[in-house]
Order: C-alpha cells, then sequence, then structure tokens
C-alpha cells in the first residue's frame, strides 16, 4: 500500500489503488440467484449509462465521492463474517478493478460484479451478473463472461429485447427478468406469465426493498 503513495490521486484511481465509492456495506443480496446469501456490497461511483429510471442517480458523478484506497475497502469489508464480495455502482467496470479484486482474493472473498457490460473487464471476478440497459449497448465480451443475465423490465416491449440479446450469451448462462421496482405492481403479473411461458427464464424479485434492507 505504501508504496503507491507517490502517485497523485487522479493516477491511484487510474491504476485502481483507490476508487470512489459512494457507498459499501454488508447486508444479504436481495436479487438474482445469489438473493438471500450474505454480502459485502462495494459501490463505486461513476456511470456514463443514463438509465431514466436509475435508483441511484446520485452515483453517476463520481466527483461527488470519496476516494478511497482499495486497503480501507479491505478492512471494511474483513471485519464482517462474509466471504462474499458484490461489486456493483455506478457502472463498475467504469474503474481499473485489478488491485482490488487481487486483494478481495487474497483475503478469501468470492467476487461477483453487476454490471451494465458497457466497458471491458478488469480484475479476477468470479461470477458476472450482466444486466444489459437499452440506453447504452454491452461490449460483445460482456455477453461471453456472463454467468447470469438479468433484464430489469420497465415495459412488456423489454421482454423481446431480452429475448433477442439472450441469443448472444453462453448456453449456461443464467436467465432472469426483474420488475424495475417503481412498475412493479404492473410489470410483475406480465413476468410471472412471461416465465410460466418460457421457463428457461426466471422471476428475480428485488427482496430487499421488499424487507426495507440496503
Ligand atoms: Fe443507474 Fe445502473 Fe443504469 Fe447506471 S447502469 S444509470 S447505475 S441503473
Amino acid at each position: 500500500m505504501v508504496k503507491h503513495l507517490e502517485y497523485s490521486t487522479k493516477e491511484r484511481v487510474q491504476l485502481g489503488y483507490a476508487l470512489p465509492v459512494m457507498e459499501a456495506f454488508y447486508t444479504i443480496q436481495g436479487e438474482g440467484s445469489f438473493s438471500g446469501h450474505a454480502a459485502y456490497f462495494i459501490r463505486l461511483a461513476g456511470c456514463d449509462v443514463g438509465c431514466v429510471w436509475c435508483d441511484v442517480k446520485e452515483s453517476w458523478e463520481q466527483d461527488k465521492h470519496p476516494i478511497l484506497d482499495i486497503e480501507e475497502i479491505i478492512q471494511d469489508a474483513k471485519a464482517h463474517p462474509g466471504r462474499l464480495a458484490i461489486i456493483t455502482g455506478g457502472e463498475p467496470l467504469m474503474h481499473e478493478l485489478g488491485p482490488l479484486t487481487k486483494r478481495l482474493k487474497e483475503e478469501g472473498f468470492q467476487i461477483n460484479i453487476e454490471t451494465s457490460g458497457t466497458h471491458k473487464f478488469t480484475g479476477e471476478i468470479d461470477y458476472v451478473c450482466l444486466s444489459p440497459k437499452k440506453f447504452k449497448a454491452p461490449v460483445e465480451e460482456a455477453y461471453k463472461k456472463a454467468d447470469e443475465f438479468k433484464v430489469v423490465v420497465f415495459h412488456k416491449s423489454d421482454l423481446q429485447w431480452a429475448i433477442d440479446l439472450s441469443e448472444k450469451l453462453n448456453p449456461n448462462c443464467k436467465l432472469y427478468i426483474q420488475p424495475e421496482w417503481s412498475k412493479r405492481n404492473t410489470v410483475t403479473p406480465l413476468l410471472v406469465e412471461f416465465v410460466k411461458e418460457n421457463p428457461e427464464w426466471h422471476l428475480s424479485l428485488q427482496t430487499h426493498k421488499y424487507i426495507d434492507i440496503p
């Protein structure tokens, strides 16, 4: 850690020795295939995707959030008993993740990422949840790396879009559709019918919001 202090803050962020962090907290993953698992979330700041329904718009401007040395992140993550780390955002692939993921691996963490897949991958990631957005297309490698494909459905037309994109995925990628939170009352019944007709897809709900935890 000390050997990187000769770099400026901007250089340390570019190299991934420090990162803009909106928040980091220990909770239970509410969505997708790891729903119900205790996890340490690292929400990195910065996003250039611009989803109109984004529920973390305050993450978009990375300059509004503190820059933390990765050792600060690691020390807080280690203070909790769980060894599943979920890197999210914002769009976490806007950042160099090599040093952070290396240190998390050294401390015994499994590393999941939640990404729109719009930037190149860096670092050592164990499990990729690709959540594509209509506002900016994923890069091609994202489809190949995805272990889980989670489409947030805002309008029923998103379902055909999800099917079309899923053709680019590896055959063993898990498929999820999830109602956008503000539309959950009208969209969820459509998704239930969709999954009954298309059983290769699974319904994901934001269970953490239903039980009011972060
Ligand atoms: Fe918000 Fe995620 Fe969309 Fe970025 S990619 S605008 S953080 S929902």
